[in-house]
């Protein structure tokens, strides 16, 4: 678990900048909700978080250390992406054991933290099929259980939910903030929808056009709105 300080931070694709210097404290065991439209920003912010791209300028710090050419791999950090990413050819299983198999776990303590995570997400009974045997649900909670195994220090989540059917999307919102409230490992979710950033976060980050339009706890956007952006995003139905 730790805490999270993104200071300053810019990126540039070639000539543009996407992010014009972002600033967010995220608190260790926070639920925190990075909520704004589509192509504002926020799955760049989480990939650099992740170590998946690099910086321009400013800061990623995790636990005090500043972590910008750290490897993905060394950042302790677990990512569950809208797409699922689960290796079709694998079941449940080894998809779920795979990076533990590939940083050279003893496999009896893989077979432990496979059997924990599968009974937190209630997957035992499916840890011998295939993805394409599983309905929508079950294999967003495997991609979960895939990041859960590592027990890492922070989880990031980039729109988990999109593709699933409204109904599955109520009841997973539920599901995740349970195994939050139970393994309170600090996370960082990404989503375009103000429903769910209202219903799941301990605190809101609303991104826009590549800038931080304002933070804070989903009552006190509601009742004083930075600005005519935010009470408009926040303020709108789904
Ligand atoms: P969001 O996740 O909020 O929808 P993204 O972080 O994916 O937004 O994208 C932010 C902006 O950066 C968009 O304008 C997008 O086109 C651009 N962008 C993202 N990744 C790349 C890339 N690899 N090369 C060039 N532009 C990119
Ligand atoms: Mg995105």
């Amino acid at each position: 678990m730790a805490d999270v300080e993104i200071c300053d931070v810019r990126k540039s694709f070639g000539a543009t900048e996407v992010l014009h210097g972002v600033d967010i404290t995220i608190p260790d065991k926070s639920f925190t909700v990075l909520v704004g439209p589509s192509g504002c920003g926020k799955s760049t912010l989480l990939r650099m978080i992740a170590g998946l791209e690099k910086v321009t300028s400013g800061d990623i710090v995790i636990e005090g250390q500043v972590v910008n050419d750290v490897p993905p791999k060394q950042r302790d950090i677990a990512m569950v992406f809208q797409n699922y990413a689960l290796y079709p050819h694998m079941k449940v299983f080894d998809n779920m054991a795979f990076s533990l198999k590939l940083a050279k776990v003893d496999p009896t303590v893989i077979e432990e933290a496979v059997h924990r995570a599968a009974g937190i997400l209630n997957l035992e009974d499916y840890l011998e099929r295939y993805p394409r045997q599983l309905s929508g649900g079950q294999r967003q909670r495997v991609a979960m259980g895939r990041a859960i195994v590592r027990d890492p220090r922070v989880f990031l989540f980039d729109e988990p939910l999109s593709n699933l059917d409204a109904k599955l999307r109520v009841q997973m919102r539920t599901e995740i903030r349970e195994l939050h409230q139970r393994l309170q490992t600090t996370t960082i979710y990404v989503t375009h929808d103000q429903i769910e950033a209202m219903t799941m976060a301990d605190q809101i980050v609303v991104m826009h056009d590549g800038i931080i339009e304002q933070i804070g706890a989903p009552l006190e956007l509601y009742d004083n709105p930075a600005n005519v952006f935010v009470a408009g995003f926040i303020g709108s139905p789904a």
